[in-house]
């Protein structure tokens, strides 16, 4: 199978729309250092894919990395969707938001899977909708949205295997309940490949590590580099931890002990050092025999 790295940024993107911090104007400058929201894209015949989250840049995403309808297959209504079914992560926004972009296309009842408060949270009941209860006014059924157990896994494509696990990352209001949403990893297998996917990640443990054993690739987050960057960037006194993200100067150290044939980090913040080539710390990702994850990037697995 192969990945499309189809967005490696956090909920802001580079450039953040109001920022003009070093990493900002730089990409102002320069388009080919922008970044998108986080989102991946996984095929194993190039027709149809597999989409994990849909965050702001989703229309663009797909119409930059070509998945997009082809007049010849789409027929009398004009319409094709090259996505096969969409797996959410967790309930920010983006992750979620580009599920507003399925508006359209009624008869494609396109199957969208997340943990199932993220369900209720997006979706809510026919009796009780939320947000995206009513997606376009043309029909019922844009999304089909399906409630994935931690653990359950789906079958999509020609035999792709897709299971997602739970992680630290939201916020956990005071009666237990995630807000907005639980958090899922997700392993992504196919004839012996696996690679994990879990943008968005607060505590890397032996219990996340051990999954990771053996597996082909793991696209991780690296919203920060330092616990305190926000402090040190952008006086905001709130660590990466408290966001719910292990800084990478410290996943670095703890995946390099890993069992992992790929480390790939993704989900970059406007203020991650090691987007600025001039700084040492993209050379510390290398040494270590790791990746930064860019917008395009194709993953075989
Ligand atoms: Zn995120
Ligand atoms: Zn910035
Ligand atoms: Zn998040």
């Amino acid at each position: 199978m192969e990945i499309t790295v189809l967005g490696t940024a956090s909920i802001g993107g580079v450039p953040e729309w109001d920022c003009t911090c070093p990493n900002c104007a730089t990409a102002r400058r320069d388009p080919s250092l922008r970044r998108t929201r986080s989102s991946i894209a996984v095929t194993d015949d190039e027709d149809r894919y597999v989409l994990i989250d849909a965050g702001h840049d989703l229309k663009t995403q797909l119409e930059t990395h070509g998945l997009t309808p082809r007049p010849e297959r789409a027929g009398k209504t004009h319409r094709e969707s090259r996505l096969d079914s969409v797996f959410l992560t967790h309930g920010h926004a983006d992750h979620t938001v580009g599920v507003a972009e399925f508006c359209t296309g009624k008869s494609f009842e396109l199957p969208l899977y997340g943990p199932p408060d993220l369900v209720d949270f997006l979706f809510g009941s026919e009796e009780d909708p939320n947000f995206f209860g009513e997606l376009g006014r043309l029909a019922r059924d844009y999304v089909k949205p399906v409630k994935l157990l931690a653990g359950e896994t789906v079958t999509r494509l020609g035999g792709v295997e897709i299971k997602g696990f739970e992680v630290r990352h939201t916020q956990v209001l005071s009666g237990g309940r995630r807000y907005p949403s639980s958090t899922y990893a997700y392993e992504i297998s196919q004839s012996g490949g696996r690679a994990v996917y879990a943008p968005d990640i607060g505590l890397l443990d032996e219990a996340v590590l051990s999954r990771l054993e053996g597996a082909d690739v793991f696209l991780v987050d690296a919203t920060f580099w330092w616990d305190d960057e926000l402090q040190r960037i952008s006086g905001i006194p709130v660590t990466s931890y408290q966001l719910g993200h292990v800084p990478q100067e410290e996943a670095l150290k703890i995946l390099s002990r890993v069992d992992v044939g790929r480390v790939i980090y993704t989900h970059f913040n406007h203020t991650n050092p090691v987007l600025d080539e001039k700084q040492p710390y993209r050379e510390m990702v290398e040494t270590a025999g790791q990746e930064n994850a860019f917008d395009g990037m194709k993953i075989r697995v």
